[in-house]
């Protein structure tokens, strides 16, 4: 890569982050619908170890930290994410069992069998879904578990446009009985699978962006990669409003065999 390259791939971070910074959470998702994947989970205690991993500013975290017991380690790549996640911690007063650290899923610093519990919500798409579950399972105990959300499709067939524009962004996006079966076969009893709410994506992931994106228009007048950031942004929005019979996120919470 070139120095010109390696500048506007830095700008490029610094605008994502900054677009992202200001929200509670960095994908779709809810207090309700983490707690409900929670509630899958058995035998966390005070001893316990949970990684968080894309835990973007830490939304979803803290709430887990609220009705979890046990140390949570969040890990996202971006480190302006972790600083409000760790400032967030600090003004809930939970520094003392909720911290966060730069890192990156495919690199993780625990041991193996150390985890009781690997949360991650609208992230695993990064590393991928059968690649986090495969790599990821060695870091947990025997009958610990993982939950994930996931983009998945709710049909076997969808209109060409949508299938065109999820083959281009995620690949792996399937359906949920598929990604069922690949996490049976990544060594982990399928406990539960379940469909976000519609809200987790409207009232919760487009509709706060709308008044972002204006504010983070006009601080970044002129600037094309902001302006085109927005409007893939408002693109994937509109996406959703029109297909949303046809996909969603949903979660997956499996425990470790
Ligand atoms: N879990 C949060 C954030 C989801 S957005 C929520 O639900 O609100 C996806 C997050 O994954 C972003 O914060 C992004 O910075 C992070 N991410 C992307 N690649 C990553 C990697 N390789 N390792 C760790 N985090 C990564």
């Amino acid at each position: 890569m070139s120095e010109t390259d390696k500048t506007i791939h830095d700008f490029d971070f610094k605008l994502i982050c900054e677009y992202y910074a200001g929200m509670e959470r960095q994908g779709p998702g809810s207090p309700d619908v983490t707690l409900r994947a929670l509630s899958f989970v058995d035998n966390l205690t005070g001893e316990s170890r949970i990684a968080d991993l894309g835990c973007g500013t830490g939304g979803q975290t803290m709430v887990l930290a609220g009705h979890a017991p046990g140390r949570i380690t969040g890990i996202d790549l971006f480190a302006d994410f972790i600083d409000i996640f760790n400032a967030a911690s600090r003004k809930l007063n939970l520094q003392d069992r909720v911290s966060g650290m730069v890192g990156s899923m495919d690199k993780l610093p625990f041991r193996d069998e150390e985890l009781d519990l690997i949360w991650s919500e609208g992230a695993i798409y990064n590393i991928g879904f059968e690649r986090g579950l495969n790599e990821w399972r060695r870091f947990l105990k025997k009958g610990g578990f993982i939950a994930v959300s996931e983009a998945s499709w709710f049909t076997e067939e969808r209109p060409a446009e949508i299938d065109e524009f999820w083959k281009d962004a995620y690949p792996e996006i399937d359906t949920i009985s598929n990604k069922v079966g690949q996490m049976q076969k990544a060594g982990y009893i399928p406990v539960a699978a379940f469909i976000l709410p519609e809200s987790c994506w409207t009232e919760n992931f487009y509709v706060p962006q709308v008044p972002l994106q204006q504010e983070f228009l006009r601080k970044h007048a002129g600037n094309k990669m902001a302006g085109d950031l927005v409007e893939n942004q408002r693109h994937e929005a509109e996406l959703y409003y029109k297909y949303k019979d046809f996909y969603g996120y949903a979660f997956y919470i499996g425990k470790k065999i």
